[in-house]
């Protein structure tokens, strides 16, 4: 069975197609710049070089042609034809309280994912693209949508409800839905899955920390807690994103600095988190690179970023009345030894305790980076969510 992953953006499409016999990747891309002029396809065959290609390509459904006329290319292409794809996933962003699991797209799965474009006005509506310009071009091949809210959905009420009044959670579905899901859920399972242990009898803390960053409670297999929020905003530092702070800043800067909301919204989203700190970036390499040649805003924004990971550790122990596994995940989580060093530094008193050794060590495998008497087992786990919505994808249309 081939499964074709998808995830569509407003402006690009990053696509993989799995062979589901062993989970192989038969060939991924993605698709740039839709919409504007000289949009860019890069295609890479698992078995031969990438190849990029110019073109003008103007909405979603040129879009997904372009990638079935790559995928079946009679040099670049790892299909002889379009009719070997059995099935499509998609990831998307908001499930809000309708969706806890993966769906099948049906007339009613669409009409619930619009519904829902009012909580992610700049993802669902992306990613509806992408649904419709697959049923346009492949024509009766079954769809799944997987939602990156759906793995919260277990959260409890004191969890994901904000303290402000219940009218504007029942008017408006105001109220915590955490992101990243999908992530956290394939960490989790992975993990598990090494330390030959049922993911039910487990604590865990999940640290997904890339260019957005969220640290998840995991307690019986579920999700307990999470740091995102509403929208991806809340919680961690990030590459550009504030995380958590006073909501009554939001009013005050918008006084003094006579901002607008779009202005406000903005500078929180775009212009804050580490690249604010530091004056200088949002990758956390140029940041530790800047560090470690002595960049004082640099040191600071390290600093800081690495604290808050530290307090949602804290934080979320406490919530689950312990913790056995902490894990690191994403681009920031996987490649930062620095990082991660310094964020287990100051939680011995929990029982973490890092091999140094293991922990600067390079790999591309999950593994374990405490020593054998820690009492929490810490563990770098590489993040694969496009395998989850393939696998997720592939249970739901084996079915129908
Ligand atoms: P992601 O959003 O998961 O793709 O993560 C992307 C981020 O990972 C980049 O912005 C970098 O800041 C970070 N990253 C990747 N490699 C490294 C590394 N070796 N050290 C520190 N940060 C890294």
């Amino acid at each position: 069975m081939k499964i074709l992953v998808i995830n569509a953006g407003s402006s690009s499409l990053k696509y993989q197609l799995y062979d589901m016999t062993d989970e192989s990747v038969l060939a991924s891309g993605r698709v740039e710049r839709i919409g504007m002029d000289s949009s860019i396809v890069t295609h890479e065959p698992a078995d031969r070089p990438e190849v990029r290609v110019v073109d003008e390509i103007l909405e979603h459904t040129s879009a997904i042609k372009r990638v079935l006329d790559m995928l079946t290319h009679k040099e670049h292409g790892v299909l002889s034809s379009v009719s070997d794809i059995d099935a499509v996933g998609h990831r998307v962003v908001h499930g809000g309280e309708v969706f806890k699991e993966s769906a099948l797209v049906n007339q009613e799965t669409k009409l619930e994912i619009r519904r829902l474009f009012d909580l992610a006005p700049l993802h669902n509506p992306a990613h509806m693209m992408g649904i419709t310009a697959v049923e346009a071009v492949l024509q009766g091949v079954p769809q799944v949508v997987v939602f990156d809210t759906a793995f919260h959905q277990t959260m409890p009420q004191q969890s994901y409800l904000y303290p402000i009044p219940m009218v504007l959670y029942k008017r408006h579905a105001i109220r915590r839905y955490g992101f990243h899901g999908t992530s956290h859920a394939y960490v989790s399972e992975r993990a598990a899955d090494l330390l030959g242990k049922p993911l039910q009898e487990l604590k865990l803390v999940s640290c997904h920390i890339g260019n957005g960053a969220s640290a998840t409670a995991i307690l019986n297999g579920k999700s307990f807690d999470t740091s995102m929020g509403m929208t991806p905003l809340e919680g961690l530092m990030m590459g550009t994103r504030s995380g958590d702070l006073d909501p009554a800043i939001v009013p005050y800067t918008m006084n003094k600095e006579d901002l607008t909301l779009t202005e406000v919204n903005s500078m929180l989203n775009k212009h804050s988190g580490l690249l604010a700190i530091s004056g200088l970036s949002s990758d956390m390499r140029e940041i530790t690179e800047a560090m470690f040649d002595g960049d004082k805003n640099a040191r600071l924004a390290f600093e800081m970023y690495t604290y808050r990971v530290k307090k949602y550790i804290g934080a979320y122990a406490a919530a689950m009345n312990g913790i056995d596994v902490l894990l690191f995940t994403a681009g920031v989580g996987e490649n930062s030894a620095v990082l991660r060093e310094h964020v287990c530094d100051g939680l011995t008193f929990l029982g973490i305790k890092l091999d140094k050794e293991l922990n600067a060590q390079r790999s591309k495998e999950a593994r374990i980076i405490s020593t054998p008497d820690s009492t929490v087992t810490v563990m770098i786990v590489p993040t694969n969510e496009e395998l989850l919505i393939a696998r997720d994808t592939f249970k739901l249309t084996k079915q129908a």
